[in-house]
């Protein structure tokens, strides 16, 4: 019952204001949130490569305003990369991006970007664009590194536009990768399109409010839904990504994996920074790929009430470190 009502606290800027000020909102932030600077998230990435982690680097951030803003997001990824290379650890550390940081969502002009439209009516609203033309260089800088890059899975509203940039991406950065989400719909055809040769595709349940015009609202729909989904990505010739922390989903992905007759090194495991640890380390001594999606930055409002919504006993956590403090 409390997951939608934080959903929707999450878009507000009043709460924003009042949780960002609250004493004790950076204790319970710190342990989804691996930093706010490049400079401290390296320390993360150096001791998951010692655990035998891999990583996927966010560095948070959406529902920017301007055009200024989403050029300030594609430069932080430049710099996380070139930070990267310095360091060698490329290898260890690919990239999710949200688009709606790269402006996705702007009402932007359609022309003079890259990929925008020539002389036709444009199929997308010009944001599509700008984003487009703020990601290619993060995956371009990605690809130079030995590394790629993933697109999360924003509401469902901006995903048109997320698979034709994804699908624009892979004509000349062919691993770029993708997320799907089990609670929609149209999921199932999603993945029945995306499970071919060569793509990279994340599948997790999904973390927005949805109506139930386009979604399911309960959790075993949501579950079997990404059994169903799972069996697609496995029977594929794709490389699955299993994005969850739920036991039972990763039993079946285990199982799932064995009778598609994948190797270990043919699909992967992903879990968040700070939400079941000990499973991380686990999974990667049994031999499984294992890549923490490793979230930092100073813009974490949205990120950080996706992950109270998730599970409501980190908001009763939440709630008694502010009244502590
Ligand atoms: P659940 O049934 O929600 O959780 C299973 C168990 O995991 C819980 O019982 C609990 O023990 C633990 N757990 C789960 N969440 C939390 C939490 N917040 N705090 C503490 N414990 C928790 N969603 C998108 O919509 N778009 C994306 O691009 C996206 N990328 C993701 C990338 C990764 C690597 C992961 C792991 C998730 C991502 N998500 C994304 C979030 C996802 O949609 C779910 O909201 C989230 O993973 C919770 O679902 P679950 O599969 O872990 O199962």
């Amino acid at each position: 019952m409390l997951g939608p009502v934080i959903l929707a606290a999450s878009r507000s800027d009043k709460m924003r204001r009042f949780i960002s000020a609250a004493p004790g909102t950076k204790q319970v932030v710190d342990r989804f949130i691996a930093g706010e600077s490049v400079d401290q998230v390296v320390p993360v990435v150096r001791d998951a490569a010692d655990k035998g982690l891999e990583v996927t680097l966010d560095v948070v951030g959406e529902d920017i305003t301007t055009p200024e803003q989403a050029a300030a997001a594609r430069d932080a990824y430049l710099e996380l990369i070139g930070r990267l290379k310095e360091l060698g650890l490329g290898a260890r550390a690919e990239m999710s991006v949200k688009l709606s940081m790269f402006g996705q969502s702007l009402p932007s002009p359609t022309t003079a970007l890259d990929g925008g439209p020539s002389g036709s009516a444009p199929e997308f609203p010009g944001g599509h664009y700008l984003a487009l033309a703020n990601v290619r260089p993060v995956v371009e800088a990605a690809a130079a590194i030995g590394t790629t890059v993933t697109l999360d899975a924003e509401d469902h509203t901006t995903l048109d536009s997320m698979f034709a940039i994804h699908e624009e991406l892979r004509k000349d950065f062919p691993q770029t990768g993708c997320v799907i989400q089990s609670y929609l719909f149209r999921t199932e055809a999603d993945a029945r399109r995306l499970a071919a040769a060569g793509s990279r595709v994340r599948l997790v349940k999904g973390a927005y409010k949805e109506p139930a015009s386009v979604a399911y609202q309960s959790k075993p729909e949501i579950d079997k839904a990404y059994v169903r989904i799972l069996k697609t990505l496995m029977q594929g010739e794709g490389y699955p990504m299993i994005g969850s922390h739920d036991p039972r989903l990763i039993a079946i992905g285990q199982e799932l994996a064995r009778q598609a007759g994948r190797k270990l090194d043919e699909y992967e495991f992903q879990m968040l920074y700070g939400i079941r640890s000990e499973e991380h380390v686990r999974l990667a001594a049994e031999g499984h790929r294992m890549r923490v999606y490793t979230a930092y930055g100073t813009d974490w409002y949205g990120y950080f009430m996706r992950r109270l919504a998730e599970k409501p006993a980190n908001l009763l956590f939440f709630g008694r470190s502010v009244l502590t403090k």
